[in-house]
């Protein structure tokens, strides 16, 4: 490929990965002026449009069905018995998603930017391989994201992980999901859904670890009552294929019969092959590349952003770090992205979105805190008679009446929090929410009706 030199390099910037982050950068570092080129192994998007969010909530969606089917009863409706496709669906989201590959090739020729297909590596700090070709650049931003992490069990072999779970060529009737995260939460809820039998195992005393203590056993106990085997403090020994699919052999010694063991054990950053050494960018004990917080690595001209990082690995984490490089590089605006407040869900079923501190959290940094409790049966399971109830929590400093967190378990939680986090972000007070008027009947007028604090423990 023939490349006009400028400043005697190729490009002013080369991007390796075309994932959330670097998208967002290539493109906004382009629309600064900038020479760019992205390079990505495999497809345009990364990890939340092939094999993260976007499929992930499309199986959401599917697998929520089941409930709609459930619930029409109450309200009159005869459903026939439901059948499911797996396959249908499988081929749907693939073109959904090739689609989406489609138009981020468009965003990014639009904007000007070079897209080299293939694997890249760092030679020095000027310097990118990739295909037996060198290019060189002014500055490098690695953006290559992380990878499914698998622990040494003995059978792990037999083990899949988000990467290959949205390609399975049938639905497995029975699934073991090892892990207490998000990947793992969501899952269980997708296969029940569908009507996979699910057990999940997660090696401590309570799933969800760092999220609210009173929704993550509410959750818990949803799941339960949705048939989902949701076992803690339980784990994994060694796995063995049998006849019929997989045996799994528990520490405790039970045994398991399966037909899809699914680990979601945490993801790593992603830096295999990158060349990394040659440059001497470090990195931290788990691989992550050590940046500041502009994302300057320790090399003066190379910065890396999103999960390859490993600071908070969601995609409008990963997008607005790229946004603050390109502002600060490219635009003469210096950035750094904030990671107080950022308003993130588990797509469980029921759903759990969060902003802000957890109580525990709070109780840890300030001197005194309110904390204010809904939890109620929603309106739609009067009729429907579903047995679940929707859980809201406010957390509020006592002192300066701030709101410090917002936490809720239950459907449409995510897009309420989403709304909130910006009351949040703008320094809300308990007493705004209390002037604010709720729209009825809704669950989200519950945030603004909530009075009375509940006593302190103990
Ligand atoms: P990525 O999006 O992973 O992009 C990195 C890209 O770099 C990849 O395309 C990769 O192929 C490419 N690459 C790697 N090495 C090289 C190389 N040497 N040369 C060329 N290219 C290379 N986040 C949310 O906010 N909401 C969600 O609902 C959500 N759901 C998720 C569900 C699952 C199952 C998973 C796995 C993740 C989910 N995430 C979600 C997390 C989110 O996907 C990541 O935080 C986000 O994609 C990180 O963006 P990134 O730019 O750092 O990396
Ligand atoms: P998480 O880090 O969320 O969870 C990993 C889970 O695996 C934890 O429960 C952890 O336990 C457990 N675990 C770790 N090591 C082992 C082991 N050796 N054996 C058994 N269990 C183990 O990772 P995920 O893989 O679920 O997801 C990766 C990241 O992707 C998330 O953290 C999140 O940033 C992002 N993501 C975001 C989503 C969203 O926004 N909705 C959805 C999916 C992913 P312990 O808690 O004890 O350490």
């Amino acid at each position: 490929m023939e490349v006009m030199k400028r400043h005697g390099f190729d490009f002013d910037l080369f991007v390796v990965g075309a994932g959330s982050g670097g998208v967002r950068a290539s493109r906004m570092a382009a629309k600064f002026g900038a020479r760019v080129a992205v390079a990505e192994s495999q497809r345009l998007g990364g990890t939340c449009v092939n094999v993260g969010c976007v499929p992930k909530k499309l199986l959401v969606y599917a697998s929520h069905f089941a409930d709609d089917f459930e619930d029409a009863a109450g309200f009159g409706w005869t459903v026939g018995e439901p059948r499911f496709d797996w396959a249908r669906l499988i081929a749907n989201k693939d073109r959904e998603i090739a689609r989406l590959n489609q138009v981020y090739r468009g965003l990014l020729h639009g904007a000007g930017v070079t897209i080299l297909d293939g694997q890249a590596r760092l030679v020095d700090p000027n310097t990118i391989e990739l295909g037996g070709q060198n290019f060189t650049a002014d500055k490098i931003l690695i953006a290559t994201g992380s990878r499914p992490q698998l622990p040494e069990v003995p059978g792990i072999e037999h083990a899949v992980t988000s990467n290959e779970v949205f390609q399975l060529p049938k639905l497995p009737s029975r699934v073991l999901i090892v892990g207490g995260g998000y990947i793992a939460v969501e899952f269980a809820g997708i296969f029940a859904g569908m009507g996979s039998q699910v057990t999940q195992l997660y090696r401590g005393s309570l799933f969800l670890r760092g999220f609210d203590r009173d929704l993550r056993i509410e959750l818990a106990e949803a799941m339960r009552n949705r048939g989902i085997d949701l076992r803690f403090d339980s784990d994994v020994a060694r796995i063995e294929k049998s006849a019929s699919g997989y045996v799994v052999t528990l520490l405790s010694g039970q045994q398991l019969e399966t037909d899809l063991v699914m680990y979601a054990a945490g993801r790593t950053p992603n830096t295999v092959g990158l060349g990394l050494s040659s440059v001497a960018v470090a990195q931290d004990q788990s691989g992550a590349i050590v940046v500041d917080e502009y994302s300057r690595t320790s090399v003066p001209n190379i910065w890396a952003v999103g999960d390859v990082t490993n600071r908070m690995n969601l995609t409008p984490v990963a997008i607005a770090e790229g946004q603050a490089f390109a502002e600060t590089e490219f635009n003469g605006n210096p950035q750094k992205p904030d990671y107080d407040n950022v308003p993130t869900a588990v797509f469980s079923q029921p759903s759990l979105g969060t902003v802000g501190l957890t109580e525990e959290a709070a109780r840890g940094r300030y001197a005194a805190i309110d904390i204010y409790k809904a939890h109620f049966r929603p309106m739609k399971y009067t009729l429907s008679g579903r047995n679940e109830r929707t859980l809201m929590k406010l957390c509020v400093d006592k002192e300066s009446g701030k709101v410090l967190g917002a936490h809720m378990l239950g459907p449409d939680s995510a897009e309420i929090i989403q709304g909130i986090a910006i009351a949040i972000r703008a320094g809300v007070r308990k007493v705004d929410f209390d002037r604010t008027l709720g729209i009825h009947p809704t669950a989200a007028e519950e945030f603004v009706t909530m009075r009375t604090p509940q006593s302190p423990p103990g």
